[in-house]
């Protein structure tokens, strides 16, 4: 039964605008940005009263790895002790302060991230490799963010929520911060998930420790820098910027309260690990990791389509999403036909430079990266069988997408992220099976289905656990507020970003009980 939605259902929230491509004056500048000289981007801690002695390390581009865009000195385990301790003394006035000087830093930092988008979408391209389409969809998640939990942060820190009790007893219920928290972020979406974490255990009342990706220091220097500007103290927060020595320097202090850490279920277990064994207060994870995503296709689906949303959901941003689908199961009826126009939509994608307007696809992050999908479609060459390989371009650090036909879900045995996708075919009587296949990959990120058949389509939903599911179309770039985005199972703890129980995960819970 759908449940209409309240008219004031943005409240007085709006999602951020688009980019028009077609506007000549906003593309001139917009171009006049990216074609700066890079190299000159210097990065290191941002914390309180520290000047980093540590070595500058060059940040090379993932399209060409040879070129510079910048240098970084990373945190030592000193600095982020300095940022704990400037962290921990600030957090109580920061937290008991009305929740509307926290979201009101927020708000501003939205507006300053419109204001800089030219210089950040230069930057998204040649730190992270984005293309325009999808730096431009990054800078707008991280703008709606801010908004959505400055909303959400009213609502839930605004005023004690009065309870029942007996006559001469007031009981309140009220939230706040927990006190100095982690956030721990990844290289695919530098400037949107980090500012996510950011923003949402600040507008909560905590104080911030931030580390960035390796691979990604300076976009988020330069959103720490925007913060600052935008009304948030630095005690309040840190930029660590380092490798794991500095995520485990914030994971062992005696001094955290909480974790958000989005990356590899792998790290998130050695998080989890190293949270257990140390004593002092117990302090949540939320972790948000991978998925083995799979679309289930049938022959009622409409095939044009169906071509279209398997491109997007596997190869857009060169498959580099958490969100992205891995393994596609077709029908075995309509299956040649739509590997047919598959491989005919994934072979007019245009890899390149990631800040040419006529780019589709971008570079892969860096080497390692590039290896291990290598590594992977020449493992499977050896059992499996690729069917299909695109094009790259001749100099640079890209991977073509790449198609393989597996004769069972269960050769692929984890997340491989890049633009691989893999292929398993079904027959009609066996939707059960497809299911417990799906279900046994122990992921429960995203899925996809497509059918025109309505008893399908429920009897998917109903048999799976995954955080987001995507019907007849495609299943990636969740909208803040539209759709919270979050996993079970090996995909994560919950609670969704950008969605309406998230800044609860930062907070707890105070109950004062007067007798009058
Ligand atoms: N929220 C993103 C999406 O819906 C994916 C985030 C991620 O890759 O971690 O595509």
């Amino acid at each position: 039964r759908q449940i209409p939605l309240p008219s004031d259902v943005y409240g007085r929230r709006k999602n951020s605008a688009g980019f028009e491509f077609g506007h000549r004056e906003n593309l001139e500048r917009l171009m006049a940005s990216l074609s700066r000289p890079w190299g000159e981007v210097k990065a290191g801690p941002l914390v309180a009263g520290v000047t980093s002695k540590a070595e500058e390390r060059p940040v090379r581009s993932p399209s060409d790895r040879s070129r510079i865009v910048g240098s970084v000195k990373d945190a030592t385990t000193a600095d982020v002790e300095t940022a704990f301790a400037a962290a921990g003394k600030a957090f109580k006035a920061w937290s008991r302060q009305p929740v509307e000087v926290r979201a009101a830093c927020l708000e501003r930092m939205a507006s300053l991230l419109e204001e800089n988008r030219d210089r950040l979408l230069a930057l998204l391209a040649a730190e992270a490799g984005k293309t325009l389409d999808d730096g431009i969809a990054e800078i707008r998640e991280a703008v709606d963010f801010c908004r959505y939990y400055a909303d959400k942060g009213r609502e839930l820190f605004g005023s004690p929520m009065p309870m029942p009790g007996p006559t001469g007893e007031d009981n309140r219920h009220l939230w706040r911060g927990r006190g100095v928290f982690g956030c721990i972020s990844p290289w695919n979406f530098p400037l949107a998930i980090f500012l996510g974490q950011v923003s949402a255990a600040l507008v909560a009342g905590n104080t911030v420790v931030a580390k960035p990706a390796p691979q990604t220091p300076l976009i988020a220097f330069e959103a720490i820098r925007l913060f600052h500007q935008a009304g948030v103290p630095a005690e309040v927060l840190a930029l660590v910027p380092g490798g794991p020595e500095v995520g485990a320097a914030i994971t062992a202090h005696p001094k955290l309260a909480g974790i958000a850490f989005t990356g590899s279920t792998k790290t998130a277990w050695a998080i989890n690990r190293a949270l257990a064994a140390k004593d002092g207060p117990i302090v949540p994870l939320i972790a948000e990791t991978g998925g083995v995503n799979a679309m289930i296709v049938d022959a009622t689906a409409l095939s044009e389509q169906v071509a279209d949303d398997v491109v997007m959901s596997a190869f857009r941003s060169a498959g580099q999403r958490c969100s992205a689908l891995r393994i596609l199961f077709l029908q075995e009826d309509v299956a040649d036909g739509m590997l047919k126009m598959i491989e005919g939509a994934a072979a007019e994608l245009n890899l390149g430079d990631p800040s040419l307007q006529n780019t589709d696809v971008g570079p892969i992050i860096d080497e390692s990266q590039t290896k291990m999908l290598a590594d992977h479609v020449a493992d499977m060459r050896m059992k499996q069988k690729v069917r299909y390989a695109g094009r790259v371009p001749e100099t640079g650090n890209f991977f073509a997408p790449h198609i393989i036909e597996l004769d069972n879900p269960a050769a692929l045995t984890k997340e491989v992220f890049g633009p691989v996708l893999h292929v398993v075919r079904w027959k009609a009587k066996d939707l059960d099976k497809v299911l417990s296949a799906v279900d046994a990959t122990g992921f429960g990120l995203t899925l996809g289905v497509h059918s025109r058949i309505e008893s399908t389509i429920r009897k998917v939903t109903e048999a799976l656990d995954t955080g987001n599911v995507y019907i007849n179309r495609n299943m990636i770039g969740a909208v803040v507020g539209t759709q919270p985005f979050g996993g079970s199972g090996l995909s994560g703890t919950g609670f969704k970003a950008g969605g309406p129980a998230y800044l609860m995960r930062f907070a707890e819970e105070q109950v004062i009980s007067v007798n009058t």
